[in-house]
């Protein structure tokens, strides 16, 4: 008993070391890409003084490289912050339209340029517990993975189904879809399924370990179907504010 006992505590206690040592690499590496292309960057803006286009083009991509870092970071600080954190002990009513809305006009821009029709429904009305921040940063993750990984002139949608004591906010897309073998993992932190195409949307691979530590911090949980080709579904649930005074009908 007490010598298997020691024995997986230390094989847990190495599993968590692993874990921690590849996040560390991995912060490592998404830092040091950016930095490294922006050094490049400035060298190259350096030598082609002379040509006005050339500069003008290597400075576009300083701006871009520049914008990814912000981004990266943006995601490192969200998620040490909710990581770890306790469930929420006073949770407040927050209106679920108002949460979507918000999510929805932050990739309204990325939307259009790909002519995806964003509509949202059955979200008037639903109150959730929780805090309306980091419930908009838990969507906007959802809604900007469905507008990157989906192709032009497709439609996301947003719905939202009540019981009687969770509210059900999904976010489905007709997009490229997840393989099988990759759905269990794509909530780990930097878990992606193409690197190059999440880079490419600028995604930094933290987007979903966000919303999976939003979600459990309100009591709730996150949820995914996808089929390759077809499209993804993630579904939200959340805790909906009880009556304190229980009435039997009739009373
Ligand atoms: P990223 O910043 O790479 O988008 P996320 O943590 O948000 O990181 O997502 C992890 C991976 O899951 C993505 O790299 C992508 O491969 C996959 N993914 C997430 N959302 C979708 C979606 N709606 N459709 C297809 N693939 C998705």
């Amino acid at each position: 008993g007490l010598v298997l006992v020691l024995a997986e505590d230390q094989t847990e206690r190495r599993r968590v070391e692993a874990v921690r040592r590849d996040f560390v690499a991995n912060v490592s590496h998404e830092l040091k890409t950016p930095v490294g292309a922006l050094s490049l960057l400035a060298e190259t803006i350096a030598d082609a003084s002379d040509d006005p286009e050339a500069v003008r083009r290597f400075t576009g991509r300083m701006q871009k490289e520049a914008a990814r870092l912000t981004s990266v970071i943006q995601d490192l600080i969200t998620l040490s912050r909710i990581q770890g954190a306790e469930p929420m002990a006073e949770p407040a009513d927050v209106d679920l339209a108002h949460v979507v809305e918000e999510a929805l006009e932050s990739v309204r821009m990325a939307a259009d340029a790909k002519e995806i029709q964003l509509v949202a429904s059955g979200t008037a009305g639903v109150t959730v517990l929780g805090d309306e921040g980091l419930l908009v940063t838990a969507m906007r993750n959802l809604v900007a993975n469905a507008v990157a990984y989906s192709p032009e002139r497709t439609r996301v949608s947003v719905t939202a189904a009540v019981t009687e004591t969770t509210a059900e906010v999904s976010v489905a897309d007709q997009g490229i879809g997840i393989p099988p073998q990759d759905l269990e993992r794509i909530f780990e932190r930097f878990y992606r399924v193409d690197a190059a195409r999440s880079r490419a949307t600028g995604g930094t691979g933290l987007g979903l370990a966000i919303v999976k530590h939003i979600s459990t911090h309100h009591r709730g949980d996150v949820t995914v179907w996808s089929k390759e080709g077809s499209g993804s579904t993630f579904t939200l649930r959340l805790p909906r504010p009880q009556p304190r005074v229980r009435q039997s009908p009739g009373q």
